[in-house]
């Protein structure tokens, strides 16, 4: 299910709660994953319970405080469960407020961001007390470029594919911005987005 959808579904039923998860691309079960979040929300504050597979241990149930939410972080990180189903908490609100605080995020999502281009949303998390996107913008790396993966103008936290980018591309441009701002300012940045594939383990 995606969770635009799950959101939508929310608002005709006049619940709020998800008004901040309606831009975030991806599944349900991809933003419990991650606890994705944005403007202040984040998905684990809504679970209540939910369905898990585990593989060669059969189905269970697990209240949220099993769920160990985080930071982008849950506990599917590590435990390999696989999300059937997930109940969220909502409070009933008004379907024309609900809609029109959706509408004003997304408005905010697509003037900030740089939608307009093929990108795997925030790169880096956000360091303590800081915004990863004004330390890259900071260490002068806004547009630098590796090929076609270019550190966005819009939104330093993006890296965007001006075209024909490679993963490998993108993987170098990380590495360059990590490296530079840790040299320059101090702070290690941490990726939000995870590498799978071969380069997987150059990313631990
Ligand atoms: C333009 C853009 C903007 C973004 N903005 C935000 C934002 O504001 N906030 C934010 O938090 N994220 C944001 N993201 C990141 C992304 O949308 C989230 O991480 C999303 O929740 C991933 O969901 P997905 O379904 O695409 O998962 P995938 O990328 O397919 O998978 C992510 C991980 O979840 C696991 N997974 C997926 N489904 C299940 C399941 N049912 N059970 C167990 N594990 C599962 C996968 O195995 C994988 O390890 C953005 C991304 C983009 C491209």
């Amino acid at each position: 299910v995606p969770l635009s959808r799950l959101a939508e579904t929310a608002a005709a039923a006049s619940l709020a709660g998800l008004e901040f998860a309606s831009g975030i691309p991806g599944s349900v079960g991809g933003a419990v994953f991650m606890n994705a979040g944005a403007y202040g929300g984040e998905i684990g504050q809504l679970v209540t319970e939910v369905s898990l597979y585990r593989p060669g241990a059969g189905f269970c149930r697990r209240t949220r405080e099993e769920l160990d939410f985080a930071y982008r972080r849950s506990r599917l990180q590590e435990s390999g469960e696989i999300l059937l189903d997930a109940q969220f908490l909502l409070v009933p609100g008004e379907k024309a407020k609900i809609r029109a605080e959706m509408a004003e995020l997304n408005k905010r999502r697509k003037d900030k961001q740089p939608l307009e281009f093929p990108s795997a949303g925030s790169v880096f998390k956000r360091p303590p007390g800081e915004y990863a996107a004004r330390l890259i913008e900071k260490a002068g790396l806004k547009g630098a470029r590796i090929g076609d993966a270019q550190v966005a103008e819009k939104h330093a936290g993006f890296i965007i594919n001006r075209g024909q980018a490679t993963a490998r591309e993108v993987l170098a441009l990380i590495d360059r911005v990590k490296e530079e701002v840790h040299q320059k300012l101090g702070v290690i940045l941490e990726t939000e987005v995870r590498v799978v594939g071969e380069d997987e383990e150059e990313d631990e």
